[in-house]
């Protein structure tokens, strides 16, 4: 075995209702001017509350200004050319994953202190050392991989839980699938210790979800800010971005992706899925027919009664996608490049077993129901 020579930076972050009240001995170290950047809905929803624990600190607030309209390259020229950028100590970054990711690519690349502050729990951009880029266009470009992620994550859920439920819900997809994609795409292999730790850490992006996953939704649709809803934020949010950092060696994302991914990547071709319909929600379908193909019926069983439970999709009608649409995906998924390093070669024929055995089941609920 060869030796290897890595580094690994570790996601901070303080998670609660009133978190920013560790803002001041957090990120005073790091300088006093402070700049607010952010999508337009995350900084109406966090500001007020960021500006009034700034105040009990040393830091200044020198400005806030909104990200852009997406993860571009260009959006994060222009956020680097402003002079409030160049005269701040440190960025607070707020919002969804577009906008932390746009801060990440800035910051992280110039070196400048960035904090994130997370207003959605949909993905784990505040704890991941990659961004993922955009074109101008809209469409995806590439991930930008970073040594480390942000400086430290204040998690608040107040905030979250009176955002809006369907981010949490699309999340809660992405994040089951991470153990399953991870333990699929490792299985049978000698695993050094990086990789190792981060198929071990994925088994709690499954867990905590299948526990509390149907009674946070419920909160969370009341905007409530339960015990329940705080352990799926962090599933969601911290450890996927743990799992994630562990299993993206040398820049190639090996174990980060598999059978439900590309199911996902795959559907984009059919522009229902980018208009009406979010990431999560349609890697969480994708799972059911990752399980199915890979004979994990009991496994299956789990996450289709959580799907049922909270509504995320069981059929291709839920997602607005025909027949015929699905027979085209189905020829292209098995030369993806989400299943290139799988433990078998996916084929066709698997992917039809698994969507007739899915149909089924979904009948025979129906008939009970
Ligand atoms: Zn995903």
């Amino acid at each position: 075995m060869k030796l290897e020579n890595y580094e690994v930076h570790l996601p901070n972050y303080s998670i609660g209702d009133e978190i920013y009240g560790k803002i001041g001995p957090v990120c005073e170290s790091y300088g006093k001017k402070v700049l607010v950047i952010g999508g337009p809905k995350a900084l109406a929803a966090a500001y007020d509350k960021i500006e009034r624990y700034v105040k009990q600190t040393n830091l200044t607030i020198i400005g806030k200004e909104f990200y852009g309209e997406n993860c571009t390259y260009a959006t994060v020229e222009k956020l680097r050319q402003m002079p409030l950028y160049q005269q701040a100590d440190m960025v607070f970054g707020v919002g969804g994953g577009k906008a932390l990711d746009t801060v990440k690519c800035l910051c992280i690349e110039d070196d400048k202190p960035v904090f994130a502050f997370p207003t959605i729990a949909s993905n784990c951009a505040a704890c991941t050392s990659v961004s993922i880029m955009y074109n101008e266009d809209g469409t995806f470009l590439r991930p930008h991989f970073f040594v480390r992620p942000v400086m430290h994550s204040f998690i608040d859920t107040e905030i979250i839980a009176k955002a809006p439920s369907r981010y949490m819900w699309a999340g809660i997809g992405d994040t089951y699938a991470k153990y399953y994609e991870a333990t699929i795409s490792s299985r049978g292999e000698r695993l050094e210790h990086f990789t190792a730790l981060g198929v071990a850490v994925s088994s709690m992006c499954r867990d905590p979800l299948i526990e509390y996953g149907r009674r946070a939704f419920e909160d969370h649709k009341k905007g409530l800010c339960t015990y329940d809803v705080e352990q799926v934020v962090l599933a969601i949010v911290v450890t996927t971005g743990i799992a994630s950092i562990f299993l993206t060696k040398d820049y190639t994302p090996d174990y980060n992706s598999g059978l439900a991914h590309a199911v996902f990547y795959a559907l984009t071709s059919c522009p229902v899925i980018e208009e009406r319909h979010l990431h999560g929600e349609v890697v969480g379908f994708g799972v059911l027919l990752a399980l199915l193909a890979d004979g994990q019926y009991e496994e299956f069983e789990k996450i289709y009664r959580l799907n049922r439970s909270i509504g995320l999709p069981v059929s291709l009608e839920e997602i607005e996608i025909t027949e015929s649409q699905w027979q085209k995906c189905a020829e292209r998924i098995p030369d993806m490049s989400d299943v290139a390093h799988y433990p078998y070669r996916v084929t066709k024929e698997m992917l039809e077993g698994a969507m007739e055995y899915l149909k089924e089941k979904v009948r025979k609920d129906s008939e009970e129901d």
